[in-house]
């Protein structure tokens, strides 16, 4: 009897297996040493990330969430203050743009890309907008080049949510070189994904990342903390921001360490699959993702849409093929932000989106027999009908 084959959206443990000995070897070197916060992983995790994206400063976080709060707080963003995003995303958005004390205004997106529609974005600037939270849907870039354009001609701040961006391209450059700061997430399901919770931004600006560094350290500096900590002339507190408490530890930079020096072989595998999924795809009737010119995806997400998606997903599950909803209804649908007002079909394109989408699986976790028995499937059900 054959076993039926199991495609899964994620499988942490594989993935494990492929970097087994480096992990356990960082794992033990981090514990054995007894450093847990404050210490030289998480310094040298941030330089490598930086040199990996050919950013200048890159500040750790233990979430995509905090870094998207932290970016906006650091930068001047608050009371009084619009911040224009879009709500086809995570609540990490929207939500870090209000817990500054600012306002959100949502814009729709364009159909293709489901990134932040820059006309759109236009109309929606006022006199108290401060800043633009564009987010880079499932790998794909939003248009920074025009964004920033936008942005220089409005005197606005832009952070941009990578989150499920990196190592995505626009006209051969790495995201995270664009905006003002560029956010992204070590969430154990994204493709760089700690063994806990994760988050990092980088930036141009040396000093913009030296208050993200002490907003997410108590407010402290690295440098005061070691002079605080130093047996001799322990000079005491110094606390310059009203901080919290929001850093990376040690042992998920140690393990992150690891990761990113897998990670080119790792956006390889993705870019692989999804030029599979897009060659053998293409006559089904389901509206496949698509690049907007001079961008390369990061292929996070490999997410197909269809009118009618439950009967597909159903038989998808059926035969051992998990699928997933990423981010659907949107944020302005969601109870949480009924307060908005802002009922069905005030940002059309956007909801039309998320209730067609459905992710298929991709990444490395997922074998050539695997992708195969997905894309048999897809034409199985299209073939019956
Ligand atoms: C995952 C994600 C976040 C939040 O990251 P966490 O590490 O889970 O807090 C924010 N934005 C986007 C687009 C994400 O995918």
């Amino acid at each position: 009897m054959t076993v039926p084959l199991r495609v899964p959206m994620y499988e942490h443990g594989k993935l494990y297996q492929l970097q087994k000995q480096e992990i356990d070897d960082a794992v033990r070197r981090v514990i054995e040493k007894g450093v847990f916060d404050w210490g030289e992983e998480v310094a040298a995790f941030e330089e490598e990330f930086a040199a990996w994206n050919g950013v200048e400063h890159a500040v750790s976080v233990n979430s995509g969430t905090a870094a998207i709060k932290i970016a906006l707080l650091a930068a001047g963003v608050g009371r009084g203050d619009e911040v224009i995003t879009v709500p086809n995303t995570d609540i990490s958005s929207s939500s870090g743009i209000r817990h500054t004390g600012a306002d959100v205004v949502w814009v729709d997106v364009e159909p293709l890309s489901r990134t932040m529609d820059t006309q759109a974005l236009r109309r929606a600037i006022t006199p108290r907008t401060k800043a633009i939270l564009p987010v880079d849907l499932f790998g794909h870039p939003a248009n920074m080049t025009e964004i920033m354009e936008i942005a220089r001609q409005h005197g606005l701040i832009v952070i941009e949510d990578a989150c499920l961006a990196l190592g995505a391209t626009i006209d051969g450059h790495k995201v995270g070189g664009f905006a003002t700061a560029t956010c992204f997430s070590f969430a154990p399901k994204k493709h760089l994904g700690s063994y806990g919770s994760g988050g990092a931004i980088l930036t141009r600006d040396a000093a913009l990342a030296e208050r993200m560094q002490k907003l997410a350290a108590y407010g402290q500096s690295r440098e005061r903390h070691r002079d605080n900590t130093a047996v001799a002339g322990n000079t005491g507190l110094y606390l310059e921001e009203e901080g919290s408490n929001e850093q990376l530890d040690e042992l998920q930079a140690a393990i992150l360490r690891i990761k990113l020096s897998g990670f080119a072989e790792n956006l390889r595998t993705r870019r692989n699959q999804a030029a599979r999924y897009d060659q053998a795809l293409q006559n089904l009737t389901l509206d496949l993702p698509s690049c907007r010119e001079g961008v390369e995806h990061a292929w996070r997400n490999y997410v197909v849409e269809r009118d009618d998606r439950d009967p597909v997903r159903q038989y998808l599950s059926d035969n051992g093929v998990q699928t997933n909803l990423s981010y659907a209804p949107p944020m302005h649908l969601q109870p949480v932000y009924r307060f908005m007002n802002k009922g069905e079909n005030s940002l059309p394109v956007a909801e039309r989106s998320c209730s067609r989408l459905f992710g298929l699986p991709i990444g490395p976790h997922i074998g050539d027999e695997q992708l195969e028995h997905v894309v048999q499937t897809l034409h199985d059900f299209f073939g019956s009908r």
